[in-house]
């Protein structure tokens, strides 16, 4: 193919821009806030649902609590029956008034274990209360944390994104320039090998697969006129020759 040296020289700059757009679209793909935003949210997910099985723990401590109240009363409330049989001077019979006196002190022995019950629940149903109160906070901790990690991220698309339009726009300049048939080469060589199309040749080495090209090809290369579109022998790519050739 031939094409001429100032065409062939545009094409560099056609590698460079496209390359542009390939890293800020790789970057745009890969932003550290992206992946610090779905860590947050998962963070915070997982803390709605801690929370959420505390509020229930916090729910059923609540009712144990209330229960072993009752039961305290329920105790009490008959220890209370009792007495007030024994003052009322109602019991007779030393044997019934034996068994009632044993039952009045069987009943506060009931009611002391019961009330340490309740002691006990109300401790756990505070602990709980307190994780519950703890979540609550790291949840909101999380969640500020999440919403300024999205308003990097949200900085951070808008700088890639005029980057990107900018270096879109500059394509679309550059590649009017090449002609047809060398775009033509340069875009399946580009889809071909790893989005490098062309290469400089510099100082002897082609910067598409930096390798140093041999005496002999360079020798070639020198016999080649100008307006030869020439290709590295390794890496296949467009070679194209500058001042910094070293020819
Ligand atoms: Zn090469």
């Amino acid at each position: 193919m031939k094409a001429e040296p100032a065409d062939q020289k545009r094409l560099l700059d056609l590698q460079e821009v496209d390359s542009r757009i390939r890293l800020l679209t790789h970057r745009l793909r890969t932003l550290p806030e992206t992946v610090e935003v779905q860590r947050l949210e998962g963070r915070v997910s997982e803390l709605r649902d801690a929370k959420a099985a505390a509020a229930t723990r916090l729910g059923d401590l609540d009712r144990e609590q209330r229960k072993a109240e009752s039961d305290v009363d329920q105790v009490r409330a008959r220890a209370e029956r009792d007495n007030q049989r024994l003052n009322a001077g109602q019991v007779s019979s030393p044997k019934e008034l034996e068994r009632l006196q044993s039952e009045i002190a069987s009943l506060h022995r009931r009611q002391t274990e019961l009330e340490e019950v309740v002691l006990e629940v109300m401790e756990r149903r505070e602990a709980a209360d307190a994780e519950h109160a703890r979540l609550q906070k790291e949840i909101e901790a999380a969640e500020a944390e999440l919403e300024a990690v999205e308003e990097r991220r949200s900085a951070a698309v808008v700088d890639i994104e005029a980057d990107l339009a900018s270096a879109k726009d500059r394509r679309g300049r550059v590649s009017a320039e090449v002609p047809e048939d060398l775009l033509a080469l340069y875009t399946k060589l580009r889809a071909q090998y790893d989005g490098i199309g062309a290469a400089m040749l510099r100082y002897g080495r082609c910067e598409g697969c930096k390798l140093a090209l041999s005496t002999a090809e360079l020798g070639q290369i020198r016999q080649a006129s100008a307006d030869e579109v020439l290709r590295c022998e390794d890496c296949r790519r467009i070679l194209v020759r500058t001042t910094e050739s070293g020819l």
